[in-house]
Parts: C-alpha cells; structure tokens; sequence
C-alpha cells in the first residue's frame, strides 16, 4: 500500500539549486573569455620561445598556433556546453519540478497529507496543458463517502477522521502511482487519472473502487462498512463546456450527486443532461426556504395499529410539502437536500411542534393514550439545540411527553458520544419514547441495544416486503421480533400491504402494524376521523362503556 502524505520537498533544497542555477550562468559568461585568453597566453609562449613553423601564414598565425586556438576554442565550447547542461540545465529543471510539487503539496489537506482541492485544480490544469493537442485525455472521479455523517455523529470526530484517513489510504493504494488523489471536501475525494483514451479505463477504476469498500473498515475495533457515490468525467466527453480545471472537476461533481441521487454504493458517467439536474437542486433549496418562511409544509400521520390490527395505538407523523407549482411532494425527492444544507434543522423543528400541537389536540379530544411518533435525522438530533427544542416544544404545546415518540436511525446508537447519551437519557425522564427506524437496514453491531432504554425496534420495511415468498425475510423478521422481545422491547412492523403479510406478521408475535393494508398517511381530518370513530382509539374501556369493536382489517383507501 502507497503512503498517503507525499514526500514534502525541503525549501533549503530549492534554495541550493536557485544557488547553483547562479553560479553555473556566472560561469557561463566568465568562461569563454578567460579559455580565450589562456589561449592567446599559450600561443603568446609559443611565440617567445621561437617555434615558428615555416609554412601557412594565414592572418599572421602558423599551423600550431591555429591548433591551440582551435583546440582551446572546441575545449570551451564543450565545457561551456557541458557547464549549460549540468550546472545550469538540471538544476534549473529540477527546480521548476519541484516548484511546481511543491506548488501542489502546499495546497494540502491537514487530515490525510492528501492535495485539496485547490492542489488538485493545479495538478489538473498542469494535466491538462501537458496533454493538450493529443489523442490523450485527462480524466476525473470524484467519491462521495456514503452516510458520513451518520458515522461521526453515532462514532464521534476520531472515528470520522480515522475513517477518512483509511479511504484515503484505500483509494491511493488502488491507484496508479502517477494518478493525484486529493481530498476535496470533508467526505469528498477525488483522483486525476492522466494520459487515458476514454472513459472506459475509469469506468474500471470507479467499479475496482467500489468493490474495495466492500470490505469494512476498522475504526479503533469497532468493523464499519461504508460505500462510495462516484462521478466520472472525462476532459473529451465534457469538451463544449469543460476546458479547464474547474469545469472538469464540476462536470464529475454532478456525476457523482446523480450516483448519489441514485442512492449510493455506484458510480455514473457525466452526461450534459445532469446540469439540468443541479440546477433543479440548487433551486429546490431556494424553494425549501420559502416553503419554510410560507408555511408550505404539512404534516400527515399514518395509523399504527395494534397486533389485532383493529386499534389504533399509534400515528406516525409524515413531512409532506405541499409545492404550489408541483403538489404535494413525498420527503424522498426533499429531505436529501434538507441534509445537505442543514436545514433538516430548522424544518425538524417545525414537524415536532406541529407534531406535538396536533396530539395535544387530539389528546384532549379524549385520545388518551395514542402515541405521536416523529422522525428525527441524525443532524436533527446532533444539533446542540435539539434537546432544549423537545422540552420547549412538550411544555408550549403542553402535550405529555410520555406519548411522544421519537424515531432515530440504528447510526445515532451505534457507540453513541457523551453528549447523545446524555440527550437521550434527559428525554427518558421527561418520559418521551424512542423507536429505532427501520431496524436491520443499519449496522452489524447490536451491542449499542443494551445500553439505552428504548422501547421499540420498527422491521424495515425491506424485509416485510417479500415475508411471505422468502423464508429468509421471514427469518430474519422472527428474529428481530425475539431480540426486541428479549431485550424488553416493543416491535413494529412496517410496510403491511397485505394480509398475508400480516397473518405471518402476527404469528410471530409482532406488537403493532403500520402499511398501507391498514392506512395510507393521512390528513389530519381524515386522521380525526379515524379517531373519532367509536371503536378507535380510546384504549380506556371505562371511557366509552358498552361500546362494540370493528371487525379486524382498518382498511383505508388511498
Ligand atoms: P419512515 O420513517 O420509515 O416512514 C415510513 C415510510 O413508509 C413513509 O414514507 C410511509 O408513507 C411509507 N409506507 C407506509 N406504509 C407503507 C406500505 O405499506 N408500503 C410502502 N411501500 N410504503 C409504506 P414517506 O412518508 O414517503 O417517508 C419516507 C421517509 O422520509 C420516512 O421513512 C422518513 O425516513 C423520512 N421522513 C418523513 N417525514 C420525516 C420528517 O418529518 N423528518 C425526518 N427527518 N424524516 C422524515
Ligand atoms: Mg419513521
Ligand atoms: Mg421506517
């Protein structure tokens, strides 16, 4: 494997060839003349000693004295060739070499001794320059460490900074030695291939990387898997619009947000069709903060309901955005972009509250005990305020906090920081629930399980999905059921679009149902309705005596 930090050049060493470079063109000009008067000195003895040599008096000088002349010249014309060629030439080139390195290395990244992305833009404009007006291109790949975040908010900075060193290290030793790898961004990497004739020697090099992150990474015992998002672009596929540095290392930006677009874990080529998309993007962040400042975003809650699937215990709240050009918008095509910006922050904080403000209301319309489940993203639940934002939010909309539930992702718990712990356990106090989301789509590790008193596991979908066609699902649903159950938790499943989904669901003892076999996500009037039904959701008995239950199966149209 290659070390990541390159060689650093020592300053002292350029200085002593800018010396030298000095020395040999003071020797340069000195020599001629000084060979030129030795020679007449020589020919000036000759002369005095009296050997004249009787024939050919050309220009007053004899046989001999013309070949100390033509000797002494020849001599002065090789040292001064041979003083140009290795005093003065190969310094001089050196110098340059190394000017230019260390023009590179100096624009270097702290973290893994990598260039960034300033070094990069230098060593590709040298590229480009270097194989301008040949068939050879330069080419780029840009990498895109998949849910980064989520590993340094759940492991903490050290395990983030490790991780990166050891893609660094990864990506170097896969590529050739004459390739620059730099780090571009904070989980951004990107690598100039040099020389190449097509896209298609990338294309192997995207897919070698690929298959090489399969393996997981070691962070301090802790064995993490992590994908990459790769962008490829090549100087001739993007030759309208990509004649320098920047535009070719934009043009695999784009490339690589479509890969990651495309959920992660793949690499795409550029194409001019994607400059389309970033500016969709860049657009829809503009949209997301008026729909924010206009109040554009709603909420909708899908029933959870109870094994029997007659009850309802439970109801998920679901951002949705109700765009006035595009409709209403599903949190896929937005919630992306809300990360990426952090304003996940800022909007999460609006769906508590709305969350909270709605079960307050339904609460005191006599829903007694249904739970209001809220999802919150991991940059959500890091962000310093959140904790004083849950309690602000429980005490102003004055809804118990036992009957809020949050959904967090398995990375949050994962070898949690001080700080996570802490938020949690302060939560835990004020009586509010935690549910792990989409449980088995995550990590490996389930030790984080014993630490934390949380309540419950919801199956991912995924494995809810083909339960009845694969005995594996089905095995796997099983035992998640019987690790929630041993470990003093409630499990969820979600996703139940069938009832034979649910019959197997049910026979392995799964607490609570959500899927669109009981209700799609609703509005809230339609989710009041449900409520206001007589047989749902009061769980107090002695509230509404002598009142019959609905037959199982809440089957709500979409
Ligand atoms: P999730 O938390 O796992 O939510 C469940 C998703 O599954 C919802 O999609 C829901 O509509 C969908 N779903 C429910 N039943 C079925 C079913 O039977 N079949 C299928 N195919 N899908 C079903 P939705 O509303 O599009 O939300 C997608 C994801 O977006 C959520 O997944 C959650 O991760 C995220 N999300 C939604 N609202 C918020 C929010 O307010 N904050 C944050 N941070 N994330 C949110
Ligand atoms: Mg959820
Ligand atoms: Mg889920």
């Amino acid at each position: 494997m290659s070390d990541v930090s390159p060689t650093r050049i020592d300053p002292s060493l350029a200085k002593t060839a800018t010396r030298l470079a000095r020395v040999g063109l003071a020797g340069l000009v000195l020599l001629p003349p000084l060979l030129w008067s030795a020679a007449i000195v020589m020919v000036e003895q000759h002369k005095a000693i009296g050997q004249d040599a009787p024939n050919s008096h050309w220009l007053g000088l004899d046989m001999f004295e013309w070949w100390s002349i033509s000797a002494v010249a020849l001599t002065s014309v090789a040292i001064t060739l041979s003083l140009w060629v290795f005093v003065i030439q190969r310094p001089v080139h050196a110098l340059h070499k190394a000017e230019r390195r260390m023009r590179v290395l100096d624009k270097r990244d702290a973290l893994t001794g990598l260039p960034n992305r300033a070094g990069l833009n230098l060593a590709l404009e040298l590229a480009l320059a270097r194989w301008r007006g040949t068939t050879r291109k330069v080419g780029v790949l840009v990498l895109d460490v998949d849910r980064f975040r989520l590993v340094n908010d759940s492991l903490g900075a050290g395990a983030g900074d490790q991780l990166l060193r050891s893609v660094a290290s990864r990506i170097r030793a896969l590529v050739r030695d004459a390739d620059v790898v730099a780090r571009i961004g904070a989980d951004q990497f990107a690598v100039q291939v040099a020389g190449i004739t097509g896209v298609a020697a990338l294309d192997v090099m995207a897919r070698n990387l690929l298959r090489t992150f399969e393996a997981a990474h070691d962070l301090g015992g802790h064995a993490t898997v992590t994908s990459l998002s790769i962008g490829v672009a090549v100087q001739a596929e993007t030759a309208e619009t990509a004649d320098g540095a920047d535009a070719l290392l934009q043009c695999a930006e784009l490339a690589m947000r479509e890969a990651k677009a495309a959920g992660g874990s793949c690499s795409r080529v550029f194409d001019a069709s994607m400059r389309v998309g970033d500016n969709r993007r860049l657009e829809l962040d503009q949209q997301l903060r008026r729909a924010l400042r206009e109040g554009e975003f709603v909420l909708v809650y899908q029933p959870i309901m109870d094994a029997s699937g007659e009850r309802i215990v439970a109801t998920e709240a679901l951002l949705r955005w109700a765009d006035p050009q595009r409709g209403m918008m599903s949190p896929a095509e937005f919630i992306p972009v809300l990360e990426q910006t952090g304003l996940i922050v800022e909007v999460g904080g609006w769906v508590l509250r709305d969350a909270c403000r709605q079960g307050a209301k339904w609460f005191a319309r006599g829903a007694r005990s249904l739970v209001v489940s809220v999802n919150v993203s991991p940059r959500q639940f890091a962000d310093t305020g959140f904790l004083a934002s849950v309690k602000s939010t429980l005490t102003e909309t004055r809804f118990p906090g036992h009957l809020l539930q949050l959904e967090v992702t398995e990375g949050l718990l994962l070898d949690p920081s001080p700080e996570t712990l802490r938020k949690i356990g302060e939560l835990v106090v004020c009586g509010v629930r935690f549910a792990i989301d989409d449980f088995g789509m995550g990590y490996s590790s389930l030790a984080y399980l014993k630490t934390f008193p949380l309540q419950t596991l919801k199956i991912d979908r995924m494995f809810v999905k083909d339960i009845a066609l694969q005995p594996r699902d089905a095995a796997i649903a099983r035992a998640i059921v019987d690790l929630g159950h041993g470990l003093g938790m409630k499990v969820t499943a979600e996703g139940v679009e069938t009832a034979e989904q649910f019959a197997l669901l049910r026979s392995l003892g799964c607490d609570s149902l959500q899927g669109y076999l009981f209700s799609r996500p609703l509005p809230v009037a339609q989710m009041q309705e449900l409520l206001d039904r007589p047989d749902a959701p009061d769980p107090d008995p002695e509230a509404r005596p002598g009142e019959t239950h609905r037959e199982p199966g809440l089957i709500i149209p979409a």
